[in-house]
C-alpha cells in the first residue's frame, strides 16, 4: 500500500490473490526466494497519455488514456480497454492484474494487460467517439501489436469503438493485423466473441452446478447490468432453462417476473443506446426501481452480477442467501466484495469467481488472434464448442487445485492457484528479467 498509495480496488484484488496463495508458496518457497512474488505484482510497463478531443460545437477536451502491460511470462499481453469517468490508474492496475491469472486459466499463450481512459462515451455523438477513440489510437499505436499487446472491449468499449481504434491503428501502421480483438465480422472479427463472455459466465455456472447434481433448469435467475456481458448471459441461461427476472443499469432495476423479453433490452441498449428503464413503457406489468443496488433484493436461485466492480456487498450478500440462492457466479470483474465472497463460502453457496466465470470472452478473443494469424476463419458452432471445452478446462483445473490445497469447492483459491501457476513456472524459468 505504501508502494501503491489511493489504489483501493488494487490492493484489493492483490490481496485476494495473495492469500490464497500461501498453501502454495509454503510448498514452493523458490516463488518468494526467486522474486516471482514481488514481480508479480509490478507491471512490466505503465504507459500514461493525454488524449486531446474536440467535441461537436468545436470546444477542446483532454482526458488520460492508460495502458497496462501487466505480465507477458506467458504470451503477449492480452486485456480490454475500459472508456469509464471512474477510469484512473489503479481501476486499470486492478484489472491488468486480475487478468494475468484469468488469461492464464484459459490454457491459451496470453499475458495479462488492461487501459482506457476516464472518457464517458454516454450522451456522445457518433463523430465525437470516432475523434476520442481515433486520438486514443494515434498515441497508444506505438505500444501495441499483433505479438506485443492486443487490447479488446470492456466497459464502454464496444463494437463501434473497436471499429474507430481499428481503423486509426490499420492507417497509422500500415497493416492490416490482429493487433485488437471484438473486430466486426467484415474485417477480422471471430463468430461468438460478441456473446463469449455472458455464453461462457452461463458455461462454467452449468459445469459448477453439475458438480452438486443441479442445473439452470427452472432456476429464477438474477442479473445485474445490461450490456454486453449482461445481454448474453441473460440470452445462455434462458437457452439452458432458466427464468432471468432482473437486469439493471447504473441508474436503476428492472424486474419483470414473466422472464426479461431480451430482443427488447438488445434493441433499447445495442441499438438505441437508451436506459433500462424505457423497459417498461413496453412492459407495463414488470417494474422499475430507482438504484442498482437494489437488484439483490429480489428472490432468486442462480445471481449473476455482470455490471461493475464491488457491486454486491456483504448486506447484499445475506440478503440473497436468506432468499434461497444456491450459486453465484461473477461476470463482471470483481463485483463482489470481499466480505460478500466470505459469506457466500461460509453458507455454502456455490461461488464462480470472475476469473474462471468470465474468461470467456478473453479465451474466444484470443481464438480470434488464432483465426487473424491464420486468416481463416471458423464457424459459430466451432468457436461455440471451443468455448464450451475451454470453460470446462477452467472449471477443472480450478476445482482440482482447491482439492490440492484441502480446499474442496473453493474455486476462488482453486483459479487463483491454477492461473498462478503456470506463469510462476515460466517466470521462475527466465531468471530474474
Ligand atoms: P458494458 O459497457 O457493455 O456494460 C456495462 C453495464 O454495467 C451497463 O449496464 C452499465 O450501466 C453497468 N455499469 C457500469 N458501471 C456501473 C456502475 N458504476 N454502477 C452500476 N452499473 C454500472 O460493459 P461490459 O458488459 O463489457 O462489462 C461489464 C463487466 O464485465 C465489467 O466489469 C467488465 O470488466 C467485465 N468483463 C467484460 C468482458 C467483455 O468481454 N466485455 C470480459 C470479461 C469481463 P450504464 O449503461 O448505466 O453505465
Amino acid at each position: 500500500e505504501r508502494r501503491n498509495p489511493a489504489e483501493p480496488e488494487f490492493h484489493q484484488a492483490v490481496r485476494e490473490v495473495l492469500e490464497s496463495l500461501e498453501p502454495v508458496v509454503e510448498a514452493h518457497p523458490a516463488y518468494v526466494k526467486e522474486g516471482v512474488l514481488e514481480s508479480l505484482v509490478e507491471p512490466e510497463r505503465i504507459i500514461k497519455f493525454r488524449v486531446p478531443w474536440e467535441d461537436d460545437q468545436g470546444n477542446y477536451h483532454v482526458n488520460r488514456g492508460f495502458r497496462v502491460q501487466f505480465n507477458s511470462a506467458i504470451g503477449p499481453y492480452k486485456g480490454g480497454l475500459r472508456f469509464h469517468p471512474s477510469v484512473y490508474e489503479g481501476i486499470i492496475k486492478f484489472l491488468g492484474f486480475e487478468q494475468i491469472f484469468k488469461n492464464s486459466l484459459t490454457g491459451l499463450p496470453i499475458g495479462g494487460g488492461k487501459g482506457g481512459a476516464d472518457f464517458d462515451p454516454k450522451g456522445k455523438s457518433d463523430a465525437e467517439v470516432m475523434r476520442f477513440c481515433q486520438s486514443f489510437m494515434t498515441e497508444l499505436c506505438k505500444y501495441i501489436g499483433p505479438d506485443t499487446d492486443v487490447p479488446a472491449g470492456d466497459i464502454g468499449v464496444g463494437g463501434r469503438e473497436i471499429g474507430y481504434l481499428f481503423g486509426q491503428y490499420k492507417r497509422m501502421s500500415n497493416e492490416f493485423t490482429g493487433v485488437l480483438t471484438g473486430k466486426g465480422l467484415t474485417y477480422g472479427g471471430s463468430l461468438v466473441r460478441t456473446e463469449a463472455t455472458g455464453y461462457g459466465l452461463c458455461y462454467f455456472t452449468q459445469n459448477m452446478l453439475e458438480a452438486k447434481g443441479k442445473s439452470f433448469d427452472g432456476a429464477t435467475v438474477c442479473l445485474s447490468g445490461s450490456g454486453n456481458v449482461a445481454i448474453y448471459a441473460c440470452e445462455k441461461a434462458t437457452q439452458l432453462g432458466g427464468k432471468v427476472v432482473t437486469m439493471s443499469d447504473s441508474s436503476g432495476y428492472i424486474y419483470d417476473k414473466n422472464g426479461i423479453d431480451l430482443p427488447l433490452v438488445k434493441q433499447l441498449k445495442e441499438v438505441e443506446r437508451k436506459r433500462i428503464s424505457e423497459y417498461v413503457k413496453a412492459h407495463p406489468e414488470a417494474e422499475y426501481h430507482e438504484g442498482c443496488a437494489g437488484v439483490w433484493n429480489v428472490p432468486c436461485t442462480i445471481a449473476l452480477p455482470c455490471a461493475t466492480q464491488n457491486e454486491l456487498n456483504e448486506a447484499a450478500a445475506k440478503t440473497l442467501i436468506a432468499n434461497g440462492c444456491i450459486a453465484v457466479a461473477e461476470g463482471a470483474n470483481m463485483p463482489c466484495t470481499p466480505e460478500a465472497v466470505t459469506a457466500f463460502l461460509l453458507s455454502g453457496v456455490q461461488f464462480g469467481p470472475a476469473k474462471a466465470a468470465n474468461a470467456g470472452g478473453v479465451a474466444t478473443s484470443a481464438l480470434e488472434m488464432s483465426q487473424n494469424s491464420m486468416r481463416y476463419s471458423w464457424t459459430f458452432e466451432e468457436v461455440d464448442e471451443k468455448l464450451k471445452d475451454i470453460m470446462k478446462g477452467i472449471y477443472t483445473s480450478s476445482a482440482e487445485a482447491a482439492a490440492e490445497f484441502g480446499m474442496e469447492g473453493n474455486y476462488v483459491a482453486g483459479a487463483n492457484i491454477a492461473g498462478f501457476r503456470k506463469v510462476a513456472d515460466s517466470m521462475l524459468a527466465y531468471g530474474l528479467v
